[in-house]
């Protein structure tokens, strides 16, 4: 079966459980996408840009001291904390205003929590010369001012939030109800594989390219594939740009790492694949953190970027498929990954990515001795490094 379907269902997930005022600019949305990912001079523009703006393709790098230190297993890193801005995130955001511009848009918004999807699309914004609007959780705008700030320098507009929780998810509520009401000159950039048909297939699209360069350079390197692919899950962009190219390689494992926060048990963490249930959030069908009445719970990680309550609609259907497998690690183990790195190959990693190093601690006590692993590194860790500092004692 080809995932999405033409509604944008994949299995019993997904979709587009929007307002019928949305449902018109869905599909035209999804209409241009669909030409615009066929036409050459569209797919060549995205290229250029991934490769001469961006810094692709990104490094596979043979960490040899980390695997000496597992013993078991043989570690490769994605390094996608390399690209400009930090992390993988300008891979979807390059593709959705080149899509912008292209449809006439004058105005571009997003929705961000710890600012890095709101960074990566003012980035593009102020590349291509188009306005920008970044909603943001009241919440957020106090925790994460270095990057309200860089916004800001990039020429954006960042528009406070105060509903709910003041946090990512009421952000996101802002800025479908924006996109209702200026939809003739305003394009919705969302930050990873979530939301209403077609964001999760088009965002999967523009974040393939981790996955393909990865799978090429693995070929090229070792002559095979590789028996793990290793990831860490927020909403799930930079898990699903790396798996979905191997997804018919049925001999490569694959494993997303969810946020555990502060364990499962306590109900604070982010663990939406791992601890949720099936339910409507954003305009889509996915596992969600929720009560038994269908309230939304709020998300918790030490990882900014981890902290939402859904996740894409792809990962619940590979999950309930069993093409992937996902866990979860605790606040206090990525911190540990963030030090096991950094000694150990002088690469200190975001937040986020530190979940899927440390997982690697217990993959390796069960691995085949040689297994080989494909880690995608999505992102650096300077912007987390006041959260490392005080994290040492948490
Ligand atoms: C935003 C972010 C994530 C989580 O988003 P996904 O859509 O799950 O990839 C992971 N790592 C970094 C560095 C991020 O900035």
């Amino acid at each position: 079966m080809k995932v999405p379907d033409q509604q944008g269902h994949f299995g019993k997930y997904g979709g587009q459980y929007v307002p019928e005022t949305l449902m018109a600019l869905l599909e035209d949305l999804e209409k241009n996408f669909r030409q615009s990912w066929q036409d050459p001079a569209y797919k060549k523009a995205f290229k250029t840009l991934l490769r001469e703006y961006a810094g692709r393709p990104t490094n596979l790098y043979e960490a040899q001291r980390l695997s000496r230190y597992f013993e078991t297993l043989k570690v490769y890193l994605k390094r996608e904390d390399m690209l400009h801005t930090g992390a993988h995130k300008i891979n979807n955001t390059i593709g959705q205003v080149l899509l912008a511009k292209r449809m006439g848009k004058k105005r571009v918004i997003a929705e961000t929590g710890a600012g890095q999807h709101g960074v990566a699309t003012a980035t593009v914004c102020a590349l291509m010369d188009i306005r920008c609007e970044v909603y943001m959780g009241a919440e957020d705008i106090e925790r994460q001012a270095l990057n309200v700030d860089r916004m800001r320098l990039l020429g954006a507009k960042v528009v406070p939030v105060n509903s709910g929780s003041r946090t990512l998810k009421d952000s996101m509520n802002e800025a479908i109800r924006d996109w209702v009401t200026n939809v003739r000159d305003t394009f919705y950039v969302i930050g990873t594989v979530a939301g209403p048909h077609p964001y999760p297939w088009m965002v999967r699209e523009f974040q393939a390219v981790i996955g393909q360069e990865a799978r090429t350079q693995f070929l090229k390197k070792t002559g095979k594939l590789p028996d793990y692919l290793v990831a860490c899950v927020g909403g799930g962009s930079n898990a699903m740009g790396l798996f979905h190219p191997f997804f018919n390689d049925k001999g490569v494992r694959m494993i997303g790492v969810e946020a555990a926060g502060r364990g499962i048990k306590t109900g604070q963490h982010s663990a939406a694949l791992g601890a949720g249930a099936a339910g409507v959030l954003h305009g889509t069908k996915s596992k969600l953190l929720q009560t038994p009445d269908g309230q939304i719970v709020i998300a918790h990680s030490i990882a900014a970027g981890l902290d939402y309550p859904g996740v894409g609609p792809e990962h619940s259907y590979y999950q309930q498929i069993g093409r992937a497998e996902y866990v979860s690690v605790t606040d206090q183990e990525a911190i540990s990954g963030v030090h096991l790195l950094s000694r150990t190959e002088g690469v200190i990693p975001a937040l986020e990515s530190a979940h899927a190093v440390s997982y690697l601690e217990k993959l390796a006590k069960k691995a085949k001795p040689g297994s080989s692993v494909i880690l995608c590194l999505s992102g650096r860790g300077d912007k987390d490094m006041g959260t490392i500092k005080s994290g040492q004692s948490i």
